[in-house]
């Protein structure tokens, strides 16, 4: 055991469902082993400028089952030079916290990993994004919810699509990666899902349309992951199949950040659990520079720089299979 006796703690970069369950458990872990906890607003810009509130096992209450982040996050320029890192690291070390914990995405780690480098200052992180685009841990914070909130959306613009024939294009997040399009296409019944790490032309868009219509689809749920690359978003995406296809009705629909909020699912609160008590634990043990993940039901950890730099987390090709077999 080390004799950390004040864990920091920040959310940062985008928000997602379950880091308020993450602080938690973060805040009640060290309440369990009798260690004082620095709740940092903001992300790496509270630090930067002071804003810090002590935390206690009460202060985090009510908080389980709340979307969001009751410590704020933000995106913090200044933290990405020197001389900012400089100031959050003195004023950690004069409200007299011995380790961080990070809750955000790889820019987040990035941030960690510098801070640990330059002062050699303890760093935990804990992946918190909807997009699940973090190598190293099979599901990220907030994953789970968005994909739920995603499903029921589809559900009810399938109730409209199948009512009037239409054909619907639905996009949802996931700039580098289709976790969120893959599986909601899925769980949704699409009919087609196009992802970042499958390409596609055009036209072979507007012949598997036809084909679908051709086998007696009158309706069609189309989900398109925001990177999803031919070039065009998906507004020209539907003039341009309607261009060829003038007496289909099509309408798009962007889910946009409906996806980001709302009550983290049980599974998130589960996980977040589980990654704060892990988090705290490891960094009480004396380990520093690692991302908490769930691997084969397992929380173990992997080092910062491989989270970051490891490679993209890969989508399972047999989904894709099981996405093109579903909608024959
Ligand atoms: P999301 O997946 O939601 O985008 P993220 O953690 O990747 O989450 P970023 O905006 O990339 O979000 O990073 C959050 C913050 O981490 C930045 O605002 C910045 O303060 C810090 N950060 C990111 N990259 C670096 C870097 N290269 N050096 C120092 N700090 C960084």
């Amino acid at each position: 055991m080390t004799n950390i006796k004040k864990i920091a703690v920040l959310t940062s970069g985008g928000d997602a469902p379950g880091m308020n369950a993450a602080i938690r458990s973060v805040v009640r872990t060290c309440a369990y082993h009798d260690v004082a906890v620095l709740g940092v607003y903001r992300g790496y810009q509270g630090m930067i400028e002071n804003d810090f509130a002590p935390l206690d096992a009460r202060s985090v209450r009510n908080l389980v089952n709340r979307g969001g982040t009751f410590l704020k996050s933000a995106r913090s320029k200044e933290f990405r030079t020197p001389e900012g890192r400089k100031k959050a690291y003195d004023n950690l070390v004069a409200a007299e916290a011995d380790a961080l914990v990070v809750i955000g995405g790889d820019g987040s780690f990035t941030g960690a990993l510098l801070f640990n480098q330059e002062f050699g200052f303890p760093v935990m992180g804990i992946p918190g994004t909807i997009d699940n685009d973090i190598y190293g841990t099979t599901y990220t914070l907030g994953y789970d919810t968005a994909l739920n909130t995603v499903v029921e959306a589809i559900d009810k613009i399938r109730d409209t699509a199948s009512s009037h024939n239409r054909m619907f294009f639905i996009e949802v997040m996931g700039r580098d990666a289709g976790f969120l399009a893959l599986n909601s296409g899925i769980g949704g019944g699409a009919e087609k899902i196009l992802i970042p790490e499958q390409h596609s032309t055009l036209e072979d868009l507007v012949n598997e349309i036809a084909i679908n219509h051709n086998k007696g689809k009158m309706s069609n749920i189309i989900v398109v992951a925001e990177g999803y690359t031919t070039g065009q978003n998906v507004y020209e995406l539907k003039k341009y199949v309607e261009a060829q296809n003038p007496d289909y009705d099509i309408r798009v629909t962007v889910l946009g950040h409906i996806q980001r909020g709302g009550a983290p699912t049980c599974f998130d609160r589960v996980l977040a659990s589980r990654m704060g008590v892990k988090a705290v634990e490891s960094l009480l043990e004396g380990k520093s520079n690692y991302m908490v993940g769930i691997n084969n039901d397992k929380i173990d950890l992997t080092p910062l720089e491989k989270a970051i730099k490891g490679g993209e987390s890969k989508l399972d090709p047999d989904l894709i299979r099981i996405a093109k077999i579903m909608s024959v």
